[in-house]
């Protein structure tokens, strides 16, 4: 059987490009101990602060997910990146920087009870630079005695200083709906194939099974459960019924008729696959057991993952597996299908109905993953962990840095990791495994994509 091994990652993976976030980032910048960490567990609502007393003791900050008036958006306190610049002055600018190109907004915090410093300064000019909004917080005004410092801090060149008391809380409303003002509108959760019963695609090669699994998946004896309409002349869809659960498996109609006899199958059989797969939100492909993959099986494969659905590998004609063929089968999948290791797999029999129960519960583990998304601060917390562990490869003399992450988008589950630097596909994919490792994603694929800082 001669077939290549299949890239699932596809043209996807290798995007660098400013892939939308879904969700809108601003960033806290500032000197160390003007209050970023408290007035960021402020904006978060968190009672716990992660604030130490201690200088230079490491603490917790990262990226976070944050919820005020109904809008979503990521917090990221740039007070844990390390620049790498000489001096005080210069590292909180390079934050700075780093901050413009990696958010969609800014927040400088200045202490108001010190007034403006030659640091905030500093970091004021870079910010005077940004194209994105810039709004600026005179934080430790516990007292109205203060708000005079405040409007001294005119003289940075932000606009309006906001005065706010990190600590006590004063204010922080106020601000909060200044920042949530400034930020781009988020798209909404994109619920984009609608609700209802689940999208199901069962596709494969002529002859492999599917009307077979399709009749025995809606019991021999009752035809189709129920048919709609999806065209004004042919009714393409079936609604099954499964383990107490309805489904819509799209553009059964084929199946049912048998219609793919002529010739020219192949180009038409293929062309309904890709508009069924589109359909879908998860897909079975069916393979047969009996027979070796072929590079049309694999080809359909690629085609799932590159659309983004979550995927069930059902080998069907079990009863005809031996223990050599099973045995072959297991050395094929190796080398055949490395690319998507993370597909629910089944073993069935149309014809004696073995293990076709096991559809629905594979069918739902597949698109439970397709909807999951990994909070941003679990997911920081997980990866700050990870590139300390194994920091990306050196290109050209420099190490780029993750500075933090999002997961931008479910359906299919897509990240996008902020970095200083082009990451290789060797390293996304590390990342991806390790990714899996932690948090599951069983049957979905997993977009990950990098936004370099311009
Ligand atoms: P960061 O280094 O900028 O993240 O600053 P921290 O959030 O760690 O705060 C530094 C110190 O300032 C801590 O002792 C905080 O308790 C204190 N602090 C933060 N916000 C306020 C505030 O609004 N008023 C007062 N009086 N102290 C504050
Ligand atoms: P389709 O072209 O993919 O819809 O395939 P069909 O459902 O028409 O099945 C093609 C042939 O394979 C038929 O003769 C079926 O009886 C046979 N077949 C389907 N499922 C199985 C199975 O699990 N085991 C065996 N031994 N034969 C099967």
């Amino acid at each position: 059987s001669e077939f290549h091994s299949l890239d699932a990652h596809g043209a996807e993976g290798e995007s660098d490009d400013g892939t939308e976030v879904a969700q809108p980032v601003l960033a806290v910048v500032g000197r160390p101990n003007v209050g970023k960490s408290t007035l960021v567990n402020r904006i978060l609502g968190r009672r716990e602060a992660v604030v130490q007393d201690v200088p230079g003791v490491t603490r917790d900050r990262i990226a976070y997910d944050a919820l005020w008036n109904g809008r979503r958006f990521t917090v990221v306190d740039t007070g844990g990146w390390e620049p790498g610049a000489t001096g005080l002055q210069g590292s909180v600018a390079a934050q700075a920087e780093l901050a413009m190109s990696t958010s969609d907004a800014v927040l400088l915090v200045v202490d108001a009870s010190v007034g403006a410093t030659a640091t905030d300064e500093a970091v004021a000019k870079v910010l005077r630079r940004s194209k994105r909004p810039v709004l600026l917080a005179a934080n430790k005004v516990d007292d109205e005695r203060l708000l005079a410092e405040t409007a001294s801090l005119w003289s940075l060149g932000l606009g309006e200083p906001h005065p706010v008391s990190a600590l006590h809380g004063r204010s922080s409303g106020d601000l909060l709906d200044e920042i949530v003002g400034s930020l781009p509108e988020a798209p909404r959760d994109a619920d984009r194939l609608g609700g209802g019963p689940r999208r199901v695609a069962l596709v494969g090669k002529p002859n492999v099974g599917k009307s077979s699994l399709l009749n025995k998946l809606t019991g021999e004896e009752r035809a189709v459960v129920d048919s709609v309409a999806g065209t004004t002349v042919d009714p393409v869809d079936s609604l099954v019924e499964l383990d107490g659960q309805a489904w819509r498996f799209v553009d059964t109609a084929g199946l049912r008729k048998r219609v793919q006899t002529a010739s020219g199958t192949e180009y038409y059989a293929s062309l309904r696959t890709r508009t069924a797969i589109d359909a879908a939100e998860v897909v079975i492909v069916l393979l047969d057991a009996s027979e070796p993959i072929s590079e049309q099986d694999l080809r359909v494969v690629t085609l799932v993952a590159e659309a983004g659905r979550a995927l069930v590998l059902a080998f069907n004609k079990w009863d005809l597996v031996d223990e050599d063929r099973r045995y072959q089968l297991e050395r094929e999948l190796d080398r055949g299908l490395v690319r998507v290791p993370w597909a629910e797999k089944v073993n069935v029999s149309a014809l004696t109905g073995r293990a076709v129960r096991k559809m629905a519960p594979a069918l739902r583990t597949a698109l439970s993953s397709w909807d999951q998304r990994v909070p941003t601060g679990q997911l920081n917390g997980w990866l700050s962990d990870l590139v300390a562990a194994t920091p990306p490869p050196v290109r050209g003399g420099k190490q780029p840095k993750v500075l933090f992450a999002t997961q931008a988008g479910i359906r299919p589950p897509t990240l996008v990791l902020f970095t200083t630097g082009f990451l290789e596909a060797g390293y996304r994919r590390f990342v991806e495994r390790k990714f899996r490792e932690r948090f599951g994603f069983q049957g979905t694929p997993v977009r990950i994509n990098v936004r370099v800082r311009e």
